[in-house]
C-alpha cells in the first residue's frame, strides 16, 4: 500500500501523462509536424556549444575520481566561488562561496530553502498563478501554501492581498519573476512595495519573513525587461537559480541557492541548507555539470529564437480575437480562454491538434498557457488550427 499522501499526487502525475500520451498518439495518427504541442517546458533552443566542449574538457583532462567523486554537500568550493564572482560582477553584490549552495536544479533548490526554514504549520505565501509543483514542496514539510488571487489582467502582484494573507505563521513569499505561466517580470517599483509591506509587517508580528526568489527564467527577458536582483531591496532573500532553461539544461539538475549574509539567522541557514541538501538524498548537485556550468558561466542559449516565437505567437492569437498577456520574459504566454470552461476550450483545441494546460493549473481557471519552447513550424501551425476553434466558438 502507498502512503495515502501519495494517493493525489499520483492521480495528478497520471492527468500530466495522459496529456503526454495524448501527444504521441496524436502524433502517430498526424505525424508529429502536424501536433502543435504547447504543454510543456521543456526548452526546444540547443544549450550554448561552450558546455559540450567544457564537459568533454573536463571529463579528458580532470582526474577521475575528483570529477566523479564526492564533494562538500554544497559544491565545489571554485565553482561556488566563480558563481558568486559573476553575480557580484552583474549586480554590485558582495557574496562569496560562502553564500552559494549548488543544488538539483530550481526544484532541488526550493525543496532545500523550504526543508531549511519550515515547520509545520508554518505558512508560505504565494501570488496565482503559480508554479503548481509549490504547493507540493510545500506540503513536503508539513507547510502551508496560502495564495494570493490572481490579479486581472496584468497578473502583476496583488499588493493589498499580500499584505491582508501575511499572519504571524508566515515565513516565507515565493516570488517567482520572469513568471511561470504568465511570462510577466516584476517592476523594480514592485518590489519595493513588496519589500516595504514584508518589513512593516514582520515588524508589527515581531517575525522572519524570507522571500524565496524562484528565478529559472532571470536571463529569458524581451525588449529590454530588467529584473532586479532581489537581495538588493530586501535583506532576507534567498535567491534560487537553475540552469535548466538559461543553458537548456533541465535534464542534467543543476543549479543553486544564494544565502546572503544578511539573511536573518544566516550562519544557522547555511549549515542546515547544507545538510537538507545531503538528507534529502541529493547528497551534492551533480558534479560534472558543476564544473561546466563555472567554466562558461557567461554563456546562455540565444534567446532571439524564443523571441521570434513569442512576438508570432502573440500577434498571431490577438489578430484571431484571444486575449493574451504579452510576455516579457520566460517562454509561456497565458491566454484567456474564449469558454468560461477553460478545459473545455483545451479539449476543442486538443481536437485541432493543439495541446494547451488548462490555468486551473495554475490556480487561475479561465486561462491556458502556451510554452512557445517549440519550433518555429510548430507556431505557425498551430496559428490555422486556433482559427479554427475561434471559428467553431463564434458559430
Ligand atoms: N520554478 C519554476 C517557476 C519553473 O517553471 C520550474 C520548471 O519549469 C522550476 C522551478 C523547476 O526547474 P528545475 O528544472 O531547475 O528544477
Amino acid at each position: 500500500m502507498i502512503a495515502k499522501s501519495m494517493e493525489s499526487y499520483v492521480k495528478g502525475s497520471s492527468v500530466i501523462r495522459a496529456m503526454f500520451e495524448e501527444g504521441a498518439r496524436l502524433a502517430k495518427i498526424y505525424g508529429r509536424e502536424n501536433v502543435y504541442d504547447f504543454s510543456l517546458g521543456n526548452p526546444n533552443v540547443a544549450p550554448p556549444k561552450e558546455l559540450k566542449d567544457s564537459v568533454i574538457d573536463i571529463l579528458e583532462s580532470e582526474e577521475p575520481t575528483f570529477v566523479h567523486g564526492y564533494m562538500n554537500n554544497a559544491g565545489y568550493e571554485d565553482v561556488r566561488n566563480t558563481i558568486a564572482q559573476h553575480l557580484n560582477k552583474l549586480h554590485g553584490t558582495q557574496f562569496t562561496d560562502k553564500n552559494i549552495l549548488m543544488t538539483v536544479g530550481a526544484a532541488g533548490g526550493l525543496n532545500v530553502i523550504l526543508k531549511t526554514l519550515m515547520d509545520p504549520g508554518d505558512q508560505i505565501l504565494v501570488f496565482a498563478p503559480y508554479f503548481g509543483e509549490y504547493r507540493s514542496y510545500a506540503a513536503n514539510y508539513g507547510a502551508e501554501l496560502v495564495v494570493v488571487p490572481p490579479n486581472l489582467p496584468t497578473f502583476q502582484p496583488d499588493l493589498k492581498g499580500l499584505e491582508q494573507r501575511i499572519t504571524e505563521k508566515t515565513k516565507a513569499l515565493i516570488l517567482n519573476s520572469p513568471n511561470n505561466p504568465t511570462g510577466v517580470v516584476y517592476s523594480e517599483e514592485t518590489i519595493k512595495a513588496i519589500a516595504a509591506i514584508l518589513n512593516k509587517k514582520a515588524q508589527e508580528l515581531g517575525t522572519d519573513i524570507y522571500i524565496i526568489a524562484d528565478e529559472p527564467y532571470r536571463e529569458l527577458v524581451y525588449d529590454g525587461a530588467v529584473v532586479p536582483y532581489l537581495t538588493k531591496y530586501y535583506k532576507n532573500t534567498v535567491v534560487g537559480y537553475s540552469y535548466s532553461k538559461s543553458m537548456s539544461l533541465p535534464g542534467e539538475r543543476i543549479g543553486y541557492l544564494v544565502l546572503p549574509d544578511e539573511l536573518a539567522d544566516f550562519e544557522n541557514v547555511v549549515s542546515a541548507a547544507t545538510t537538507a541538501n545531503r538528507i534529502l538524498g541529493f547528497v551534492n548537485a551533480p558534479s560534472i555539470m558543476q564544473l561546466a556550468v563555472a567554466r562558461c558561466i557567461n554563456a546562455s542559449v540565444d534567446i532571439n529564437i524564443y523571441n521570434k516565437n513569442r512576438e508570432t505567437l502573440y500577434q498571431g492569437l490577438s489578430d484571431l480575437g484571444y486575449e493574451c498577456t504579452k510576455p516579457e520574459g520566460a517562454f509561456y504566454l497565458f491566454m484567456k480562454s474564449p469558454l468560461a470552461d477553460e478545459t473545455e476550450f483545451c479539449q476543442m483545441a486538443k481536437e485541432q491538434r493543439v495541446l494547451l494546460v488548462p490555468g486551473s493549473s495554475f490556480a487561475c481557471p479561465g486561462y491556458v498557457r502556451l510554452a512557445y519552447c517549440v519550433s518555429y513550424d510548430t507556431i505557425l501551425g498551430a496559428l490555422p488550427q486556433m482559427e479554427k476553434v475561434m471559428a467553431q466558438i463564434k458559430a
